[in-house]
């Protein structure tokens, strides 16, 4: 099935299984860990990665790999591999092609679990991490590189500051350094941005949010353009272009050209971390995926018009939505994301801390929830919640206002949303 002359919906629902004669018409769930094989020789040869095929769950799974090629053709990639969580894919995508006395340039305003991930967790294993302004001039993003840079990080749109990534620019700064652009691309999808189209060079996914859709099962992916040359910066990355010990002295690039960096993510990093999506998760998650594009493009009409209600209300402060026209990001969202962005907005409520309680209380169809971005309508207010471990100083690098609020449009009615916003408001005063 070719992914190039396939709409985007036809490929939500048929990409990466096409079943033969008399085999199930829905992806069936491989609910096994291992796999038989005839000779000592055909196990031999899948544990030097000479023939391809199944053997133990924790590396690779049928279900997990038709998942992850169905992920791979929404965003256009050459190969894509499923892990137990966003945060899993964020750490493997990284760690993959960065190790100890590396050093990655990140933006600054990114999802509070990454911002953990990469100023604590990374550094523990010897990578440093500068944050930068993802708006900030050219000349001051440079100054961040330093020759031990290895890749740079962004989100496409920020978990919770809904800003919008300018990705030609950040790709460009990239490969003018030798080193790839790895973006989250979970609050769009590739429904509504595909940023391998615009240069970036690795996308992940915490497909928990809108992949799955229903709040049902965590999980995450990364997908590979297949564009980055790794061996015309091989010093960079010896880990895929010079010999695996571990592997009795493959080199990925030469092996598998294309595939290396996903090949390497499974075999070495999955082999030894162990953070394999459930098949049962995959299942769900490949449910969630063939709606994909039919609720994309609900939420985000959706979103628009509890954005509009709210930014002329007398009780807010302030919205921020991209799709909303005189929104700070509405230029970039016009040439990234122009079916809309997501269904995820900002916004602050006049009458500080006591006021917004209040109003957060106050709400009925509308709940209090960590989740984000899937069937229900939810907010979240970040300082208090997803990221209360963070200083005033570190929020305020993340680009967190602690007046934000956080809030996610689900696939009810928007007149009900905006209802129930309306009285809860009018109950704070
Ligand atoms: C939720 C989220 C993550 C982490 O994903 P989990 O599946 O919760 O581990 C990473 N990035 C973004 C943008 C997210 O919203």
């Amino acid at each position: 099935m070719s992914k190039k002359t396939l709409g985007i919906g036809t490929r939500c629902v048929h990409a990466g299984y096409a079943p033969g004669k008399g085999e199930p018409r829905q992806m069936p769930i491989i609910q096994s860990t291992t796999f038989k094989y005839e000779t000592s020789e055909q196990m031999g040869r899948l544990f030097d990665l000479e023939d391809a095929g199944y053997f133990y769950t924790r590396l690779q799974n049928p279900t997990n790999d038709r998942v992850a090629a169905r992920i791979a053709a929404l965003e256009g990639g050459v190969a894509a591999m499923l892990t137990s969580s966003g945060q899993a894919a964020n750490f493997f995508a990284c760690f993959n092609i960065c190790e100890a006395g590396g050093h990655i340039v990140s933006t600054a305003s990114i999802y509070g679990g990454t911002f953990n991930l990469l100023a604590v967790s990374l550094r523990k294993l010897g990578i440093e991490v500068s944050f930068v302004d993802q708006d900030a001039p050219e000349a001051e993003i440079e100054k961040a590189f330093r020759p031990e840079t290895r890749l740079v990080f962004s989100e496409t749109v920020s978990n919770p500051g809904v800003k919008v990534l300018d990705v030609e620019k950040w790709a460009e700064i990239a490969h003018r350094h030798g080193v790839p652009l790895i973006v989250d691309n979970t609050f769009p999808t590739p429904i509504l941005c595909r940023p391998f189209e615009w240069g970036a060079d690795i996308v992940t996914h915490s497909t928990t949010k809108y992949m799955d859709g229903h709040g049902t099962g965590v999980g995450g992916c990364i997908v590979d353009s297949g564009n980055f040359d790794w061996n015309a910066h091989a010093d960079k990355f010896p880990g895929l272009c010079t010999p695996d010990p571990s592997y009795h002295g493959l080199t990925y690039t030469k092996k598998f050209g294309k595939l290396a960096y996903i090949t390497k993510a499974t075999a070495q990093l999955m082999r030894d971390f162990g953070s394999i999506q459930s098949p049962q998760n995959a299942f769900y998650l490949n449910l969630g995926l063939q709606t994909l594009h039919l609720r994309m493009r609900r939420v985000s009409e959706s979103a628009l018009q509890v954005a509009t209600f709210l930014k002329d209300h007398p009780s807010v402060q302030w919205v921020h939505y991209a799709d909303l026209e005189g929104d700070a990001y509405h230029a970039l969202q016009q040439k990234y994301l122009p079916d809309g962005s997501c269904g995820v907005m900002a916004l602050a409520v006049k009458g500080g801390r006591a006021f917004a309680e209040k109003f957060m209380d106050s709400l009925g169809l509308v709940t209090i929830e960590t989740h984000v971005a899937d069937c229900y309508t939810c907010l979240l207010h970040p300082a208090s919640h997803t990221h209360r471990q963070l200083s005033d100083a570190q929020l305020a690098e993340a680009g967190i206002d602690p007046d934000l609020i956080r809030l996610s449009i689900g696939l009810e009615d928007p007149e009900d949303i905006i209802a129930d916003l309306a009285q809860a408001l009018e109950k704070a005063q």
